[in-house]
């Protein structure tokens, strides 16, 4: 587990003024890595570090050679036009890379002069997901969503008696991962309504957004290799924000007994930024298991995950429609929750998925599950929010939605705070739903 050192320092200011601002997401503190370019410019992606509003262009620092040690391999792996070569070095090599940036990028670095015709700001900057991501996997880690979604589908049998001891997940689709400002197409599927009496084609009525947290693998793992519990956060790069777009009719009917397809694999956004591990060590809190609940199999369980092995990352979903944005009415927030609440933790995520051998490569993505918390406006789904369907929910500016329509806007934000030390945020996840294209033609 990260521990804390002079990059925490709540002191520290940086020569970039925005970052100094009290609700700054990335202050110097933060230093989230991404892969970005001039919006429209046709130059090639390369890695950058967000401080205050603008990027920090690692491609070009690298092209200066600024740094000694450690910390200049790992500068140079993020000038690739992916961090999965940078992601793969470790955390001891992202380490002395985050050390040196946060020593060229404070108030009184003597390299602030020639260091500011690297900045560009991020309002011109158009960005990729930040690794190539090989296999996408997304747990279902918060008991207060599957609680809330198993009620929907299977009110006799809300929560499945394994879910307490394993930690539930699916094999998601990587190649439909598309970075924050995404717009894609409501999607057709094979639905089966309530009253019809055979399954239509139909474009999906029931869209819906959620609310996840993302997990960057750093450090891969060779197959046939099991990574112990207390080595599990070592092969964790970093978090990001994932909304897993999902067709709840179409979910419905496919669901079973293999799990989500098509439902799941047409969209999936992520924020661009990944927030490193290391920036994350003064937000860490203890884990636990309410009373009366099942300790985890010994091979989940240990002294360090209990003492810190959750995050105290607050998260939220915003949302506009059409509209509301013609009508200037600002986004209504739909839900708050806290990645604390989860059911498992990552390090928990990482050794069981590795349990039977199973490796994992740098740039892989794991999905958190829907963080929804144990209040009723912690919801992270729309399905939970509207009960089904059942109860729509109020907009601002008089609408109101059961699931999402064309036009509609969804932000994902989240931050972590604590007194004493420097809020650092992971920035938004914004994507746009759009109009379904045409169903396929009938057979004729
Ligand atoms: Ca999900």
């Amino acid at each position: 587990m990260a521990v804390l050192n002079a990059t925490h320092d709540p002191g520290l200011r940086s020569w970039v003024s925005t970052a100094n601002l009290p609700d700054a997401d990335f202050p110097i503190q933060n230093l989230p890595f991404a892969v970005f370019r001039r919006t429209g410019s046709g130059e090639s992606f390369r890695g950058g570090v967000a401080i205050g509003d603008c990027v920090l262009d690692l491609g070009a620092l690298h092209g200066l050679d600024p740094f000694r040690g450690s910390a200049a391999p790992a500068l140079g792996a993020c000038a690739a036009p992916r961090l999965n070569a940078f992601m793969a070095l470790g955390e001891e090599a992202a380490g002395a890379l985050r050390a040196a940036l946060s020593q060229a990028l404070r108030a009184d670095s003597p390299d602030a002069q020639h260091l500011r015709s690297l900045l560009v700001p991020q309002h011109a900057v158009e960005y990729r997901v930040a690794a190539d991501v090989g296999d996408y996997t997304d747990f279902y880690t918060s008991i207060h969503h599957a609680l809330a979604v198993g009620r929907l589908f299977r009110p006799d049998n809300p929560l499945l008696p394994n879910y307490k001891w394993v930690p539930i997940a699916y094999h998601g689709r990587a190649s439909s991962i598309r970075p924050s400002g995404q717009e894609f197409a409501r999607p057709v599927g094979q639905v089966f309504p309530p009253a019809a009496t055979a399954p239509q084609l139909a474009a999906t009525r029931r869209l819906d957004y959620e609310l996840e947290v993302g997990v960057f693998i750093g450090r891969g793992t060779e197959l046939g290799t099991r990574v112990p519990l207390a080595a599990a956060e070592s092969h964790v790069f970093g978090l990001c924000l994932l909304n897993d777009w999902s067709a709840r009719d179409v979910q419905s009917w496919e669901y079973q007994p293999l799990g989500p397809f098509l439902s799941k694999n047409f969209a999936t956004t992520v924020s661009p930024w990944v927030v490193t591990l290391e920036a994350l060590a003064p937000f860490r809190a203890p884990w636990s298991r309410p009373a009366g609940e099942p300790a985890p199999l010994p091979y989940l369980d240990d002294a360090a995950l209990r003492a810190g092995g959750a995050i105290d990352l607050n998260l939220e979903v915003w949302l506009d429609t059409a509209r509301m944005r013609a009508a200037g009415v600002p986004p209504a927030r739909m839900s708050h929750s806290n990645f604390r609440d989860s059911w498992w933790s990552v390090a928990q995520m990482v050794a069981h998925h590795t349990l039977g051998g199973c490796n994992l490569r740098a740039g892989d993505l794991f999905g958190s599950g829907t963080q929804s918390g144990p209040a009723a406006d912690q919801a992270g789904s729309l399905l939970e929010l509207s009960a089904g369907g059942q109860r729509p929910v109020r907009l601002p500016g008089g609408e109101q939605r059961t699931f999402l329509e064309d036009g509609d806007r969804v932000r994902l934000r989240g931050w972590c705070e604590r007194p004493g030390y420097v809020r650092i945020g992971l920035g938004e996840c914004v994507a746009t739903v759009l109009p379904a294209s045409a169903l396929p033609d009938a057979a004729t």
